[in-house]
């Protein structure tokens, strides 16, 4: 049996939660970096054989907030993975503490993205981390201006942990959406930032990086995933 095309990308398409080709960054990691420098916080590296060793040099309570994290992060098999976010309309306290615990969960999960629907809650909103800034949060994001220019890299997903395949992405695009506080926010992304934002808009249409790869990558993936327990939220 086939599985469904991806659909189009277009100013509508909702997209992941992410891998990275670059390291995230947060004050509190730099200690760890120093002392790490192949760190790319792809927690798909871990299959991979680099990140076993960079963990390690993760202190332990670090290395303890990472796998709480990893338990709050819906995985493989879980339903809501598949299941289409609604658009937000009340931007109020509820939403604000849902970004808090999206980029606290993120930043202990060592992520570089995280999706709503990473955590259960079918809402369009992802957070993002770009560059050295503070993370920030998107709510209901469409794209437009994607370049016709695209690339192709290899993705992991926090949802889809010990593996990584290769995804095509548009170089460019602008991010128009919210801020939490409904403000109007626009973006112009490019390269790794610009396939975050397409990774995590993907997760709020219940699409999956398996959807974007190879049939060969897909087939080989296939057989490292296994639908894990769910486990229970704290
Ligand atoms: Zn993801």
């Amino acid at each position: 049996m086939r599985r469904p095309r991806s659909p189009p990308y277009d100013k509508h398409m909702k997209a992941p939660c992410v891998l990275a080709s670059r390291r995230p960054s947060h004050p509190d990691d730099e200690a760890h970096y120093e002392t790490s420098s192949q760190y790319t916080g792809r927690v798909a590296d871990e299959v991979e054989g680099q990140v076993i060793e960079e963990s390690d040099e993760l202190d332990a309570e670090a290395q303890a907030r990472r796998q709480l994290a990893l338990t709050q992060i819906r995985q493989y098999g879980d339903p809501v993975l598949r299941m289409t976010a609604r658009e937000v309309t009340s931007f109020d306290e509820d939403l604000q503490r849902l970004v808090t615990r999206m980029k606290q969960l993120m930043h202990d999960a060592r992520g570089v993205g995280l999706a709503a629907t990473q955590t259960g809650i079918l809402q369009r909103v992802f957070v993002f981390q770009e560059g050295e800034e503070d993370a920030i949060a998107v709510v209901n994001p469409v794209f437009s201006d994607l370049s016709n220019e695209t690339e192709i890299d290899d993705e992991g997903c926090l949802s889809l942990q010990g593996i990584t395949v290769p995804v095509e992405r548009h170089l460019r695009l602008t991010l128009h959406g919210k801020d939490p506080e409904g403000n109007d926010l626009s973006i112009e992304l490019e390269g790794h930032a610009a396939r975050v934002a397409q990774h995590e808009t993907d997760h709020l249409d219940g699409v999956l990086i398996l959807d974007r790869t190879t049939d060969e990558a897909y087939k080989a993936a296939l057989a490292t995933l296994r639908p894990k327990p769910i486990l229970a939220s704290v």
